[in-house]
C-alpha cells in the first residue's frame, strides 16, 4: 500500500478569490463592501479593530483625524466641555455682527492644549463619532486602508490570543474587551470570505473529478490519499461534494466527505432537509457503513463549521459560510442537541459558534474537535510515503504544523511541491540572488533533511491540468 497526503495552503486557493491573508487588513477597510443585512455589525467592528490598529500600530490619536469640517463632534465637545467652550471660539459676521462658533478656531485650540486636556477630548471624540453617522470613522478606515496595509494578522493574533490566553491585560485592554475584538476580526475575516470566494470553477471541479475517481478506483486500498488543509475556506469541500452530486456516475454516489469527527449536517439537522438519510452520516461512521470516505482534515477550522462549546459537536454545511450565522444578533443557530429541555429565556440556549484557529492558538488546545484533527492528521503524515504541498509557502508562523510534520514523517518519504512563478528562485537573475534565501524553496529544502524533493513552479493550475 501506498499512501499520499496533499497539503494546501493559502495559494492553493488563490484561484477561489480568497482574501488572501495579507490582504485581509486593507480589505477589511476597503470602502467596496456594502452588506446592507450586516451593515451595523461591520460599522462596529471596524470601528473597534481600527481603534486597536491606531492605538498600537500607528503614531496618530483621534485628534490628528479632526478637522472643521467635522461640525457635529465639534459641537459635542463645545457642549460637552466646558474649557474648551471658554476659550476664544467664536466669530462675528453679518450686519448685526452675529456671533457664531468658529470650527477652525475650535480646532486651532485643541491642538494647543496640553496632553492631559488632549485625552480628555478623545474620550469625547470617542462618544461623539458614534453619531455622525460614520463620517468621522470613514477617514481613519481609509488611512488604514492606504497606510497601515502592512500591519500583518500574525501580529494582531499574537497580541490578542497571547494576552486572552495568559487573561493578561493588554495595555487599556482587559481580557474581555480582547476578546470582542477577536470575535471582530474573526467576523470580519468570515464575512470577507462570504463576500470574495466563488463557489464551484472549472479548475477545481477538475481536482475534485480527479480525487473522486481515484477514491473509488479498484486500486484505492493500494494507492490511498487523504487531504490536510491549513486554510479556512471551504473550496475543496464544496467543489468535491457538487461533482458527486451532479455525476450519473453509480459509484460516485458512495463517496462522502470526511473531516475525521462525529460531526452533524448542518442542513438536515436545521433545515429539515428531506435528503437520503445517509448525508447525516457523521464522519466517523462512513467507512464502517460503506461509504468510501475522502479524509479532509482541516488543521485551523473552516468558515463552514460552527461547534458547541458545551456538547463539542460540530455542525457543517457544504452550501454555505455557516460560520457567519453565528454573528446574528437574533436567531442565531443553536445546539439542538443541547436544547432539548425547553429554554427558560433566550440566553439559556446554547449558541453554536465559530471558530477559527490562528497559528498562535493552536498551543491551547484544548478542544476535543481540533484535537482529533490534529491527531489524524498525525497518523495520515506518518503513514505518508509521498506528501505534496500544493500552494504552500511553509511559514514560520505555522509552527504548531512543522512541529507536527517532524514528529511525524519518515526521512525517505517523497515530496513534491506546487508553487506558483512567483516563488522561481530560477528566474532570479544573479545580482538579486540573496532574494533567493526568501523563497518557499529554501525553508522547504533546510526544513526536509531528504534531497527528495521535487519542486514545480505551474502553480495549482498546471499542477491540476498535469493530473489526467
Ligand atoms: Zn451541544
Amino acid at each position: 500500500m501506498t499512501k499520499t497526503v496533499f497539503i494546501l495552503g493559502a495559494g492553493f486557493s488563490v484561484p477561489a478569490k480568497i482574501p488572501q491573508q495579507n490582504k485581509l487588513l486593507k480589505m477589511i477597510f476597503s470602502a467596496e463592501i456594502s452588506d446592507m443585512s450586516w451593515s451595523t455589525k461591520i460599522e462596529k467592528a471596524r470601528s473597534n479593530i481600527a481603534d486597536f490598529v491606531l492605538r498600537f500600530f500607528s503614531d496618530k490619536t483621534y485628534i490628528d483625524f479632526l478637522d472643521a469640517q467635522d461640525t457635529s463632534i465639534l459641537d459635542f465637545l463645545i457642549d460637552h466641555y466646558d474649557y474648551l467652550a471658554d476659550k476664544n471660539i467664536y466669530s462675528f459676521s453679518g450686519n448685526d455682527m452675529e456671533e457664531n462658533l468658529d470650527y477652525n478656531k475650535i480646532i486651532y485650540e485643541i491642538s494647543s492644549l496640553n496632553d492631559e486636556r488632549k485625552l480628555d477630548v478623545i474620550e469625547l471624540i470617542i462618544d461623539a463619532k458614534k453619531q455622525d453617522h460614520g463620517l468621522f470613522n470613514k477617514k481613519i478606515f481609509t488611512y488604514i486602508e492606504t497606510t497601515k496595509d502592512k500591519v500583518t494578522l500574525e501580529d494582531v493574533f499574537t497580541i490578542l490570543d497571547k494576552a486572552i490566553v495568559s487573561k493578561e491585560h493588554f495595555q487599556l485592554y482587559d481580557p474581555s474587551k480582547l476578546m470582542i475584538l477577536r470575535e471582530d476580526f474573526i467576523f470580519c475575516i468570515i464575512f470577507l470570505f462570504n463576500y470574495y470566494e466563488e463557489g464551484e470553477s472549472p479548475i477545481y471541479q477538475e481536482l475534485a473529478n480527479y480525487l473522486a475517481n481515484e477514491r473509488v478506483s479498484k486500486e484505492y486500498e493500494k494507492n490511498q490519499f487523504s487531504i490536510i488543509t491549513l486554510n479556512w475556506d471551504m473550496t475543496i469541500e464544496k467543489n468535491i461534494f457538487s461533482v458527486v452530486k451532479k455525476s450519473y456516475d453509480k459509484a460516485f454516489k458512495k463517496i462522502r466527505l470526511d473531516y475525521c469527527l462525529y460531526d452533524n449536517d448542518y442542513d438536515i439537522v436545521f433545515n429539515d432537509e428531506k435528503r437520503d438519510d445517509i448525508y447525516s452520516t457523521p464522519s466517523t461512521l462512513l467507512k464502517a457503513k460503506g461509504y468510501k470516505n475522502i479524509k479532509i482534515m482541516k488543521l485551523h477550522g473552516s468558515v463552514n463549521w460552527l461547534t458547541c462549546r458545551k456538547c463539542q459537536r460540530l455542525y457543517y454545511s457544504f452550501k454555505s459560510h455557516l460560520a457567519l450565522e453565528s454573528f446574528k444578533e437574533d436567531h442565531f443557530p443553536v445546539c439542538p442537541k443541547c436544547c432539548v429541555k425547553k429554554p427558560f429565556d433566550k440566553n439559556s440556549r446554547t449558541r453554536i459558534q465559530a471558530d477559527l484557529i490562528t497559528p498562535t492558538m493552536i498551543k491551547d488546545l484544548n478542544n476535543v474537535i481540533l484535537r482529533n484533527i490534529w491527531e489524524n492528521a498525525f497518523l495520515d503524515l506518518s503513514e505518508a510515503d509521498r506528501l505534496v504541498f500544493i500552494g504552500y509557502s511553509l511559514p514560520q508562523a505555522d509552527f504548531e504544523f512543522r512541529y507536527l510534520m517532524k514528529k511525524s514523517i519518515s526521512s525517505n518519504v517523497k515530496i513534491e511541491v506546487v508553487l506558483s512563478t512567483f516563488d522561481d528562485p530560477s528566474l532570479i537573475d544573479s545580482k538579486h540572488s540573496w532574494i533567493k534565501t526568501f523563497l518557499p524553496e529554501d525553508r522547504y529544502r533546510s526544513f526536509f533533511p531528504n534531497d527528495n524533493i521535487k519542486f514545480r513552479y505551474d502553480g495549482v493550475e498546471g499542477f491540476i491540468k498535469s493530473l489526467q
